[in-house]
């Protein structure tokens, strides 16, 4: 019975985000795997926009690997330098530029293997790019997926491969990549980090948080 009530919760709780954020979406702006491999290493530690701003610009003249590795690393830094960590993203992205033109034609591979064997890519940019470069099922947790999870007692994990593994078992496999987009614009608008905007929350009664005081 105890497991029907859960079910029938996280169903309501899906629902209500469904219902609650029904264009969500990724907020990096890319036209192919390789300008979104690139946005999602540029976006670890800074905000979706300011990854924007740099690569509107970026991605004009450089939209290939092979254009990309024509820069030096300082080159690519200078063009990068207002995004966080912009030093050794850029050494990152040319290393994984070289490996994408020796090993893989230019092109961006598919696999969790694959991916997560390219310099600055971890699990979650891995996860970003099989999810929305190419529509493969993945679950990507970043800061805000793993907060709202716990808040909504969707886990009680921290850290982000088992939150991932937690939020995979309980969510059904053709939803992950909706609802993780839901989580984070919820994430972003209104269960934010230090002051939530609890009074007009639609998942309020869902929510764990007063209890938990995360
Ligand atoms: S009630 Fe507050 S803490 Fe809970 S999910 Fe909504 S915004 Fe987040």
């Amino acid at each position: 019975m105890k497991k029907i009530d859960n079910n029938l919760r996280i169903r309501d709780i899906l629902d209500l985000l469904a219902r609650t954020y029904p264009d969500a979406h990724c907020e990096l702006n890319y036209r192919n795997p390789f300008e979104l491999l690139v946005a999602t290493i540029l976006s670890a530690q800074t905000t979706d926009q300011k990854v924007n701003q740099v690569t509107a610009e970026l991605f004009k003249h450089y939209p290939t690997p092979q254009k990309l590795h024509e820069l030096t690393p300082e080159e690519l830094g200078d063009k990068i330098r207002t995004i966080g960590l912009f030093r050794t993203k850029a050494e990152n992205i040319l290393k994984s530029c070289r490996i994408l033109i020796e090993k893989y034609n230019g092109q961006v591979p598919q696999t969790m293997e694959e991916l997560v064997n390219l310099p600055g890519v971890g699990r979650k940019t891995a996860s970003v790019v099989l999810a929305n470069a190419f529509g493969i099922p993945a679950f990507p947790v970043d800061t805000h997926v793993s907060r709202v999870a716990r808040r909504l007692g969707l886990t009680s994990e921290k850290d982000p491969e088992r939150v991932e593994k937690d939020l995979t078992m309980l969510i059904p496999k053709e939803q992950w990549i909706d609802c993780h987009h839901r989580l984070i614009f919820h994430g972003r608008r209104l269960c934010k980090a230090r002051k939530p905007q609890c009074a007009t929350c639609p998942l309020k009664s869902y929510c764990l948080f007063d209890n938990m005081g995360c």
